[in-house]
């Protein structure tokens, strides 16, 4: 298989978005994420999966400290923009929880420390454990095939 294929198989997988930020000496760092999931409840723990070449990489190694956003759907633009999509003029504005930046209006904002880290091939494996949370009702924005989508409820049928 090559690696276009590979890539079509994995977007058929339809997810969430976030926004992984951190910040180190006082400049803040967003980057969009859609490799995610949910790993411990006790101690709660979640993963992250970064690409090697990734500013944000090297920024979590020496932080130690990252928040997971999982984006709503009003949120494409913040996607857009944390994945090098869309400029922004001036410096995105960030609120804080436990003293980690975390993106205003997400659905849930997560702020994790460092627990564990794997090198998997070309990304590294972040295990996070959840250090404080903020949610907040809504939609969610959905990437599959490679584009933003919304959810639609289907009829649902009793058995
Ligand atoms: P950069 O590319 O330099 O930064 C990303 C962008 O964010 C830049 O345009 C930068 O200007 C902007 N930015 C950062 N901080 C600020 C700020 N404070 N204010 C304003 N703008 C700011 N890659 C992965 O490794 N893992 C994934 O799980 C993953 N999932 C993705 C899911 C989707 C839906 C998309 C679209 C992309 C995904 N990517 C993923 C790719 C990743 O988002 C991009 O390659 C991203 O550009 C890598 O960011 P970087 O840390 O290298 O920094």
């Amino acid at each position: 298989m090559d690696d276009r294929q590979f890539r079509n198989a994995m977007g058929k997988f339809a997810t969430g978005v976030n926004v992984i930020a951190t910040e180190t000496d006082g400049k803040i760092h967003g980057m969009t994420a859609n490799a995610f999931m949910s790993v411990s409840l006790d101690p709660k723990l979640i993963v992250i999966s970064i690409k090697e070449d990734a500013k944000m990489l090297e920024m979590i190694k020496e932080t130690m400290r990252f928040s997971v956003n999982v984006l709503s759907r009003e949120q494409q633009e913040e996607s857009m923009i944390f994945a090098g999509q869309k400029k922004m003029e001036d410096a995105f504005k960030f609120d804080y929880l436990e003293q980690v930046p975390v993106v205003r209006n997400a659905l849930a904002q997560l702020s994790c420390e460092v627990y564990n880290e794997h090198v998997e091939g070309d990304h590294t494996l972040f295990i996070g454990r959840v250090t404080g949370l903020d949610l907040q009702d809504g939609d969610p924005l959905i990437f599959n095939c490679g584009k933003y989508r919304e959810l639609k409820e289907l009829e649902n049928v009793s058995v």
